[in-house]
């Protein structure tokens, strides 16, 4: 048990541990009622199209949102659910989010609204869960595979290339898109990052915060979105939060961009009023000309 939980089991006999370990016990109780009672959700952030200014999708983003309203953020949760064996199921209850509100949005006739949901690099060693999880969620919300993007961070794909590249490549026959996350903070090596059956690169937003101010993060960001087209990628930037920020990435050709400028991680139903509204406020009024 206590290997399981990734710790050395003789530590746990020392006073000041063992109350840790209570700690730790309380937490996975929390958390597997948690998940009995469908507390994991996903929230969506809007993909802007930087060719049309139209939402043409969503980052899923989980979020643990207890009864009484207060929400956890995945940057605490997620690293202790890898830790407790508890990722996969959170993953099925944002997966199976994620995939009926976007099938639904897909009714709406706006044309074809894409998710993408982050997969941590643990479910990625355990493929064969992964593939069911995925596979059972797109049969059971009926969502087309085209339509669903998964991310993974450049860290977790680098960490066991061969894996995975070999558990994209599954993704890809089945149509669905694989995207490279937090790029640019993870020791890439090229030879490696060309053989994945990759859709998108997701440009860090520790590049953009500075883009209009430091020259490196613009080159940085400059290069990313010329080395992604060249290797025939789509290249989307992640954390805009100002216009120029937004207008440095159309005059580089970034093809989509997602950031509080646009939208913070939105609830479903005010997701779907902002697809219902069409060009969002931020990208309202005359396009500068670049
Ligand atoms: P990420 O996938 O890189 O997601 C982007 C994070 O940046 C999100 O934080 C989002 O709220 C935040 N963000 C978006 N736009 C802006 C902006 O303009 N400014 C700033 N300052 N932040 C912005 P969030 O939702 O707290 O998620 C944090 C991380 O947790 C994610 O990073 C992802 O790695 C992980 N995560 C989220 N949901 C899941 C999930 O379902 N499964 C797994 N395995 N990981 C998840
Ligand atoms: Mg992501
Ligand atoms: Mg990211
Ligand atoms: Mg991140």
């Amino acid at each position: 048990e206590a290997k399981s939980e990734g710790g050395s089991a003789c530590r746990l006999f020392t006073p000041a541990i063992s109350e840790q370990a209570n700690l730790i016990l309380t937490m996975r109780h929390r958390m597997r009622r948690a998940l009995e009672e469908n507390q994991f959700k996903a929230y969506f952030q809007p993909q802007v199209d930087l060719a049309t200014n139209r939402i043409v999708g969503s980052e899923a983003l989980a979020r643990w949102i207890a009864p009484d309203g207060t929400q956890v953020s995945p940057g605490e949760f997620i690293p202790i659910a890898e830790e407790y064996g508890l990722i996969d199921e959170i993953c099925v209850q944002v997966m199976e989010d994620a995939c009926r509100w976007t099938a639904h949005w897909n009714t709406l006739g706006l044309g074809d609204i894409t998710v993408a949901v982050n997969i941590s690099g643990r479910q990625f060693h355990n493929s064969r869960q992964l593939v069911e999880i995925v596979d059972s969620a797109l049969t059971k919300l009926r969502l087309a595979p085209h339509l669903l993007d998964l991310e993974l961070t450049e860290s977790a794909a680098m960490s066991d290339p061969e894996n995975a590249s070999r558990v994209m490549r599954m993704f890809t026959d089945r149509g669905i898109g694989c995207s490279i996350d937090d790029f640019g903070t993870g020791h890439s090596s090229l030879a490696v990052l060309k053989r994945f059956t990759l859709r998108t690169l997701k440009i860090d937003r520790s590049f953009v915060k500075d883009v209009t101010s430091d020259s490196n993060d613009a080159a940085i960001c400059s290069a990313i979105i010329a080395m992604a087209h060249e290797l025939n990628l789509k290249v989307c930037a992640e954390g805009a939060e100002t216009p120029d920020q937004l207008e440095f990435l159309r005059a580089h050709r970034c093809d989509k961009v997602q950031g509080f400028l646009i939208a913070k991680p939105l609830p479903p139903e005010d997701m779907e009023r902002m697809l219902r509204a069409g060009i969002p406020e931020a990208l309202r009024g005359p396009v500068p000309a670049n």
